[in-house]
């Protein structure tokens, strides 16, 4: 039996950064908010001693568990798809904070080519530049526009940066300072000026002082403690929704936070939806939130999952090319460049924290002429000091055995002797890169798994062999005795990237080319916000939260327009 709880202005289906700005800003607005949330709380106090490298960054403790519930993955439609039961291929957040609690908080803009993609490629190039079976397509929202909620992530983040010269313009300067400048990024830093090119220290949310935000909510400095990425912080020093945004929803008394809340189908009626259905995954009981609106914020795959289960939208075909629900599927599949053994020179590579480094621009997005190279797009050439854990870091020289004591001698000489530039690139959308429901392989409660279909196309190996060309020459520059490039695989082996994943439900200007409006507002339902970098239509050069952030504080006023309004689409289909 299905229990019927009374109706409610807005509830979330998650609670990570999309969930917790969403509860955040409709509260302090006034709204009553139900936050549903499938895992536990989590506060701070959970992360004490938490530098157990083997618990969190090998079994991935803080992350979902995939015997439970995964995704099935195959390179083309002639393969069958197979679950991803390792916890290495695939890391997903769950409970409080989700993916936010373990990231590590580098936090880039996109570029204003971004939003704009295929009509700057074409004014540039013209059509003739896009293959056929590419689909990129303009955002439906322009750099200017997305701009002032870029800063109001940042300023609720606390994000520690300095301008990069080749970015879009800013309104404000980073709230807080950029992290220290190490002696290896000032290496990095000489190496590319005296390239030519224009390096500057990355956006990071380990924050470098301490810190209010306009909510009133304080960050501590960051202790550079190594453990970041895939780690909690013990300190309360990286920005996360715990000591962010779920804090402040609360503290307005109007925000209800239900844990174990494993959200299964939205409901609907007519073209409206009415709420969701969840089961509380300790009883097994059913119940039936209502809600005037419903923000779906379950990141991408449990978005695009609840809306092929529930029947919402049309699913996207690829033979046809009809259909939204699941197309443009991206992952930022490749974060490759070359590792650099340094003989003369020693480092501490122990220090670290999950965002600290410099990077360049000179070679991302359309900052150079592409003219002359077979690929669109590029990506942003960088050097970070995370803290180099001692069982997932061992470098050692091509050709040395990958055991005993030669092994063990060169992974110790070599721990402080080597630092690696990579790339972080785009990717773009094809016509056989999509999500859909799986036929055969379903979860503990007999839901079908969310399939992807997922390999790379040829702008993607010519790009990533322009941009290894490149981390290889700054290495060089930077004085490394032996440089040796990272390959690319010749298909995508189904290793997922840290929850750098776009597409499925992508934002555009029209209901024919997409399912939500720049206000993350589906078209075809109108009080139901699909929040999350499942509106990209392409996966830009850099990780996604601050333009999912940006984008879920936008939905947030879509939001409060159709409440106040008492229903419509904020903006008018084309
Ligand atoms: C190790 C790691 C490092 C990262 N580093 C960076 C970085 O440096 N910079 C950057 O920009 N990004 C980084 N990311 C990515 C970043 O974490 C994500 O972009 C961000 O967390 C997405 O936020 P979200 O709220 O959309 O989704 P999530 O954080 O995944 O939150 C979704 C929440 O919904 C819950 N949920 C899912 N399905 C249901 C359901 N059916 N019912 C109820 N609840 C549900 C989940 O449990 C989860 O808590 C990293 C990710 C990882 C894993
Ligand atoms: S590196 Fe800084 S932000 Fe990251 S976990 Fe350690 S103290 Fe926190």
């Amino acid at each position: 039996m299905v229990t019927v709880l009374p109706k409610v202005d807005v509830v979330t289906t998650g609670m990570g950064w999309a969930g917790g700005i969403v509860a955040a800003e409709l509260t302090k607005a006034g709204y009553n908010v139900v936050g549903l949330e499938r895992g536990e709380e989590r506060s701070v106090e959970d992360f004490l001693l938490c530098h157990d490298e083997y618990k969190y960054n090998i079994r991935k403790d803080l992350m979902q568990k995939l015997n439970k519930d995964t995704l099935t993955f195959r390179n083309t439609r002639k393969d069958e798809a197979r679950p991803v039961r390792s916890e290495s291929d695939l890391v997903l957040g769950t409970g409080t904070g989700g993916g936010g609690t373990h990231w590590g908080a580098q936090a880039y803009r996109y570029f204003p080519y971004d939003f704009e993609i295929r009509s700057k490629t074409i004014e540039r190039y013209g059509a003739g530049k896009i293959p056929d079976n590419m689909l990129i397509q303009d955002w439906g929202i322009t750099y200017e526009e997305i701009e002032p909620y870029y800063t109001k992530f940042e300023q609720m983040a606390g994000i520690s940066g300095e301008e990069d010269p080749l970015a879009g313009p800013r309104s404000a300067p980073y709230p807080t300072p950029p992290l220290l400048m190490a002696p290896q990024l000032q290496m990095f830093h000489d190496a590319a000026d005296r390239l030519g090119y224009h390096p500057y220290r990355v956006p990071a949310g380990n924050v470098s002082e301490v810190y209010t935000n306009p909510d009133g909510e304080t960050l501590n400095a960051c202790q550079y403690c190594s453990f970041c990425g895939s780690y909690g912080c013990e300190y309360g020093a990286k920005s996360d929704p715990i000591v962010t945004v779920i804090p402040t929803a609360k503290k307005t008394g109007k925000f209800e936070l239900r844990t174990h809340a494993l959200v299964t189908r939205i409901l609907k009626n007519g073209n409206k939806v009415v709420g969701v259905r969840y089961r509380d995954i300790r009883t097994g009981e059913e119940f039936d939130q209502l809600a005037d609106v419903v923000a779906l914020t379950s990141y991408i795959f449990n978005n695009v999952r609840l809306l092929l289960l529930s029947k919402i939208g049309q699913p996207y075909d690829p033979d046809t090319g009809k259909g939204i629900i699941g197309k443009n599927y991206t992952d930022h599949h490749t974060i490759l460049g070359a590792t650099g053994y340094f003989e003369e020179k020693k480092f501490n590579n122990f220090i670290g924290t999950g965002a600290w480094g410099s990077a360049y621009n000179d070679f991302n997005a359309d900052n150079f002429d592409h003219t002359n190279v077979d690929f669109i797009h590029g990506g942003q050439i960088e050097m970070h000091l995370l803290g180099n854990e001692p069982i997932t870091n061992n470098p050692v020289p091509p050709d040395t055995p990958s055991w005993g004591k030669e092994f063990k001698d060169k992974s110790i000489y070599y721990y402080n002797r080597t630092l690696s530039v990579v790339s972080q690139r785009a990717f773009l959308p094809y016509k056989d890169n999509y999500l859909s429901l799986d036929p055969v392989y379903k979860d503990d409660y007999g839901d079908p798994l969310l399939r992807v279909t997922f390999d790379y196309h040829e702008m993607d190996f010519k790009r990533h062999e322009f941009l290894s060309d490149k981390c290889v020459k700054q290495l060089e520059e930077m004085g490394a005795d032996l440089v040796v490039p990272h390959p690319m695989q010749e298909h995508f082996s189904g290793r997922f990237t840290f929850q750098h994943d776009g597409g499925g439900a992508i934002m555009g200007s029209s209901p024919k080319n997409s399912a939500v409006n720049n206000y993350s507002q589906m078209w075809d339902y109108e009080n139901l916000f699909v929040c999350g970098s499942s509106a990209f239509p392409h996966f830009g050069p850099m990780n996604p939260t601050p333009t999912m952030g940006a984008l879920t504080y936008r939905a947030t006023e879509g939001m409060m327009a159709f409440l106040k309004n008492g229903g419509g689409l904020v903006i008018q289909p084309k």
